[in-house]
Formats: C-alpha cells, sequence, structure tokens
C-alpha cells in the first residue's frame, strides 16, 4: 500500500528488503527522534534489543530535513540542499548498520514543527503508529533543551494518544540528547544498561560524520556520558555496568489523555528539589539556616 506522507521530502529504507508495509508492521521498538542521529544517541537500548534477533525489529522516524545542521570542514561549503541528502544518507546508513526492521525520515523544517498547529508531524507519527503497533517508544524527554526535540516529544504524546487505549505502546520512555536525566532522583530514573555491544554503540554514532566533523564530539561525548552514568549511578560496590543512559518513563502520559504533560514533569522537579532540600535542612539541625 502507498504511504502518503506531510512534506514532499519524506523517505522509507527497509535494509533488508522486506515490503514496506509488513517491515512497518514487524517494528515491536520504535525511536521517534527529530535529527538524524538522535536515534543512535537516545534510542540504543531499543536498537539493541533488536540487533540479531528475529523476533524484535527496530523502527526508526526521523522528523526533520537536517537542512539547519551545523557545517564545517570538508562540508563547510555545502548548501542546504546538499546538506540534507548527507544527513539522509549518514542516517540510512546508521539503519543499515544497527539493523533496523525500517527507517522512515519525515523530511520535515525543524521551525515546521515547533508550531502545535502545524499537525503534519502529528499526522505522520499517528499514520505510521497505526501500521506499526510498537511495545516499546523511545522519544525525547520532555525537559530537553532543545525546543524541536521537546516539540518532537509532544507532537509523538498526541499522536500515541489518538491511538485506542488497547492499542497504545505498553512501555514509553523519554531519553537524553540535550540535557541529560542525572538530575531525576534514582528511584525515578529508568537505567537502560548498555554495556553490550559497546562496539556497535561507537560505530552507530560514528556514522554522522558531517556532524562530527562539523565540531561536534558527538562520538566521544555520547560514550562519555554513559560511561560516567555507570559509575556514578550508585556510589556504594563497584561498577556493574560499563555504559548507562536513562529515561523518564512517560507511560502514565500516554495511557491517560487527561494527564497534562508539565503537572507529571514537575513532580520529577518536585521530588528532586524535596531531595535537595531535606538533605541541606538535615544538616543544619534544629535552629535552620543561620
Ligand atoms: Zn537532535
Amino acid at each position: 500500500m502507498k504511504i502518503s506522507f506531510s512534506g514532499p521530502g519524506a523517505s522509507t529504507l527497509v535494509p533488508d528488503g522486506t515490503p514496506l508495509d509488513d517491515a512497518l508492521a514487524r517494528v515491536t521498538h520504535l525511536g521517534i527522534g527529530a535529527h538524524q542521529d538522535d536515534l543512535e544517541i537516545m534510542a540504543y537500548h531499543g536498537i539493541a534489543r533488536c540487533v540479531g534477533d528475529d523476533a524484535r525489529w527496530f523502527g526508526g522516524i526521523t522528523c526533520t530535513d537536517g537542512a539547519g545542521s551545523p557545517r564545517a570542514g570538508a562540508f563547510a561549503d555545502f548548501s542546504d540542499e546538499q546538506m540534507k541528502e548527507v544527513r539522509r544518507d549518514e542516517q540510512n546508513e546508521a539503519a543499515r548498520l544497527g539493523e533496523y526492521g525500517a527507517m522512515v525520515q519525515l523530511g520535515l523544517p525543524s521551525d515546521a514543527m515547533r508550531s502545535p498547529e502545524q499537525a503534519g508531524l502529528e499526522d505522520d507519527l499517528f499514520m505510521l503508529l497505526e501500521r506499526m503497533c510498537p511495545r516499546v517508544v523511545y522519544t525525547h524527554n520532555l525537559a530537553d533543551k532543545h525546543e524541536t526535540h521537546v516539540a518532537v516529544g509532544m507532537a509523538a504524546l498526541r499522536a500515541m494518544r489518538r491511538l485506542p487505549a488497547a492499542s497504545r505502546p505498553r512501555e514509553v520512555y523519554g531519553c537524553e540528547t540535550w540535557r541529560d536525566l542525572d538530575w531525576m532522583v534514582d528511584s525515578d530514573k529508568v537505567a537502560f544498561d548498555l554495556s553490550p555491544h559497546e562496539n556497535l554503540q561507537a560505530a552507530l554514532v560514528g556514522v554522522f560524520d558531517s556532524q562530527i566533523c562539523g565540531g561536534k564530539r558527538y562520538d566521544l561525548a555520547t560514550q562519555g556520558r554513559r560511561r560516567a552514568h555507570a559509575t556514578y549511578h550508585a556510589s556504594h560496590g563497584t561498577d556493574e555496568s560499563t555504559s548507562l543512559a536513562y529515561g523518564m518513563d512517560l507511560t502514565p502520559l500516554v495511557q491517560d489523555a487527561g494527564l497534562d504533560p508539565w503537572a507529571y514533569v514537575s513532580e520529577y522537579m518536585d521530588r528532586f528539589a524535596d531531595e535537595v532540600k531535606g538533605r541541606l535542612a538535615g544538616l543544619q539541625g534544629e535552629g535552620g539556616s543561620k
């Protein structure tokens, strides 16, 4: 069946050549990211769970067209159109390397998706979610500091809420890209152990040469953050993993369409504030601060 997307720049890739409808229908773990490379930075847990397993397939959705990418070095003189092509090819290369079940790039301009009135993004995501029916979804956390990331996370949330309750994903996680989730209290953290296949992690982020060459060492930074989380996760005992990523559980927001996103996220912030406040209060003794 022919699929139509809201933007003219959309593209699909099925690395193993399965017909697109079947490829979408088999997706069990779905990543929804704003930019080319966001999936590899934030949804590696899902990618790794599906590699080499015929019962699980990772689906990738990248929403923007890559036109606004910074460029330097070998890419310094590239036009927006050339950058779009380079970034689309890099994302497809990662999909092949990570054996994704299907890779969809919506090719939307990033400024078009920051307005909630622009329904194209949400409609595209809803249409794909209906065809995929994933059990697990990874998207941007709603406290990320990049507005386009949050816009994509919110559109993904609205699209999932449009599904019949029984068809909604059973697990939905907000993941780390521009702002990690180490600030959450430990009991709120969903910790993804990424220790196996560290070579694959490095390769997946390393594919995005135009960004790394553009002056941002996402390859080193992503590995470094995962390593730091692994060591700083627990202060006692030895490291149990060598690579860790954090997620915020967004499942309640998807299951309960009446739950306000800000009210939900602010509870995490309140628990963080309470932890810091409680510790300081405890150390100031009966007299309080003087
Ligand atoms: Zn991004």
